[in-house]
């Protein structure tokens, strides 16, 4: 329901320029109003959405109710030859096997000597021969090249040159790859939510190995094959255009009496496991949250690669299908953000308040709206900006319910008393110069917040029911992130085991070990042969309700792997 007809404040979002539009039709249909700057003071916004990077700044001076659609240094994953020399540090520290979801890659032309290896070694070898070159830092299929002989080999730019994946899964013989949306709630710790829609983005001509170099039948970007000769045309069992939602994609493999269930499970281990590699350089900072686009392509026997990282994947609306996708996402996207109505009395409503209940402008200086206090933790928060090599525990820490429901329920109260009326009156007419230093202050104060400071509320605070989640469960329970919200369900982390590990210095040996113990557990559920009760028992039957990542209605983790009839 409108904030407004309630009397209290609309949330304020703030697009800059090149924002999708998308983001704009959801939250103004959910009744926020857009920023304008004419109008109003720098600060006096909720949300503040870029397709591009936020500046260090822009993280320092962020305000209790403000929220920023990106984590600070992401590009660890989302530029090409930094997600190549990640997993390649991850795959000699934590084994092959776990990190083998990533085709070869080298990065030229430093590394163009160990191409050459490759290259020679699998030149005689049908599977292997071809390699596909990606400018490191382009996107959308620009300047892509194929090639099965080094005689072909130019570029002008530094490009990573990686095995293609040439017996790709076809329908009706296109090639087509996914597109997952998932969404970093936090780095640290780590907490993945991967949304249950998605797209299946399909080549327009017909696979063949014959013709390397046309572009629409071996690259599924929808920017190029929007632009080919069969783009509108009904095409064998895809239909018209180059998409589709990944629930269809779900009713097809159903169709074709795949189980799909284990497939999941290792798209879900390749987003964990890559978010792992740039967990521990991503600086804490609660306000934010992430969206990527991974793009993963099957082969003809089911397995998953990764292709790679997204940042700001499109949002654009070309088709039904991105509709339904992108509208669904957005709104979950907000739903995860976790706003709340005091969120509305940004500004001046909550530097009135404080006037209003004070004498002197100073006094601001020394309180902290106690909406904004977590209990206390002993160590220091850390600074955005410093990122050591060993992380301290910090006021991200998710305080029992019992402190929290009682300090929240106790301190928002009085905030609502302000209707949304006397906040207007005040705005036009309350503009003074004292308000206006008491702001900065404020502002700075917040910068330099004590530790008890959380800038965002905790999304544990929220009264938030995961649908399994008896309302009598243990207060302990409910500290664990909501296991689904919308259509996001959380992937990471799936158990106490991996909890622990993703707020204790991110133990990434133990949270891999985690991965590989459950999916071979799945693995032997579903081929009949059953491990012992005592293997099955531990990392999935805890207080978790770990859903499986992938179908419409996700089944629990522990009935895949057979525990429900214990
Ligand atoms: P971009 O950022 O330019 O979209 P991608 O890595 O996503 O670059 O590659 C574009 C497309 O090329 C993918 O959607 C996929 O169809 C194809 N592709 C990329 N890498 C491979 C690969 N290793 N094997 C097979 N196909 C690939």
């Amino acid at each position: 329901m409108a904030a407004r007809e309630h009397g209290l404040a609309p949330l304020v979002f703030r697009l800059h320029g090149g924002a999708p539009q998308v983001v704009r039709e959801v939250l103004l249909e959910r009744g926020w109003e857009e920023y304008d700057e004419q109008k109003q003071e720098e600060g006096d916004w909720n949300l503040y959405w870029k397709t591009s990077a936020f500046r260090n700044s822009d993280y320092e001076d962020i305000l209790p109710w403000q929220r920023l659609n990106h984590h600070p240094k992401t590009i660890h994953i989302t530029r090409k030859d930094c997600l190549t020399r990640h997993l390649r540090r991850m795959k000699s520290a934590h084994g092959a096997a776990a990190f083998d979801f990533s085709p070869a890659a080298f990065i030229l032309p430093n590394e163009y000597i160990k191409f050459l290896a490759a290259y020679t070694r699998n030149r005689t070898a049908e599977k292997h021969r071809y390699w596909i070159g990606k400018p490191v830092d382009l996107s959308r299929g620009r300047g892509i090249f194929l090639l099965d002989n080094i005689k072909d080999l130019t570029y002008d730019s530094p490009v990573i040159i990686q095995r293609y994946i040439s017996n790709p899964l076809l329908i009706s013989g296109y090639k087509f790859d996914l597109r997952i949306y998932v969404c970093v709630k936090s780095f640290y710790p780590l907490i993945i939510y991967m949304h249950q829609e998605g797209l299946v983005r399909f080549a327009t001509e017909k696979y063949n190995l014959v013709s390397l170099d046309n572009v629409y039948a071996h690259l599924t970007n929808t920017s190029i094959n929007k632009f080919g000769l069969c783009y509108t045309t009904d095409k064998e069992r895809v239909g018209r255009g180059c998409k589709w939602t990944m629930n269809k994609f779900r009713s097809f493999l159903h169709n074709q009496g795949v189980n799909e269930l284990l497939l999941w499970r290792k798209i879900s281990n390749i987003v964990t496991l890559t978010l792992l590699t740039a967990a521990p350089s991503v600086p804490s900072c609660p306000n934010c949250l992430e969206l990527l686009g991974f793009d993963i392509l099957i082969d003809a026997s089911f397995k998953p690669w990764l292709l790679e990282v997204n940042y700001s994947p499109a949002l654009s609306l070309d088709c039904p299908a991105d509709v339904t996708v992108k509208k669904g996402l957005i709104n979950d996207i907000i739903d995860l953000m976790n706003y709340r109505m005091i969120d509305g009395f940004r500004q001046k409503g909550y530097l009135r308040r404080y006037m209003r209940s004070c004498t002197r402008c100073h006094y601001i200086l020394t309180k902290i709206p106690p909406a904004f206090l977590l209990p206390k933790t002993p160590s220091a928060p850390r600074r955005w900006g410093k990122v050591g090599a060993k992380r301290k525990k910090e006021n991200i820490t998710f305080p029992s319910i019992k402190t929290t429901t009682s300090s929240r329920h106790k301190q928002t109260q009085p905030m609502s008393d302000v209707s949304h009326n006397d906040e207007k009156r005040n705005v036009e007419v309350e503009s003074d110069d004292c308000e206006l230093t008491a702001l900065r202050r404020v502002r700075q104060s917040s910068r330099n917040l004590p530790s008890t400071v959380c800038k965002l509320p905790s999304l544990y605070l929220q009264n938030h029911k995961s649908p399994t989640a008896p309302d009598n469960r243990p207060s302990q329970d409910r500290c664990i992130p909501p296991s689904r919200v919308g259509d996001f369900i959380l992937t990471f982390p799936f158990n106490e085991v991996t909890w622990k590990a993703s707020r204790d210095d991110m133990d990434a040996k133990s949270v891999v070990h985690e991965i590989q113990k459950l999916t071979s557990r799945l693995a032997s559920s579903f081929s009949g042969n059953e491990s012992s009760n005592m293997d099955k028992r531990g990392a999935i039957r805890d207080k978790f309700e770990a859903f499986l990542w992938g179908p419409k209605n996700p089944p629990l983790l522990s009935e895949c792997c057979g525990l429900k009839s214990q």
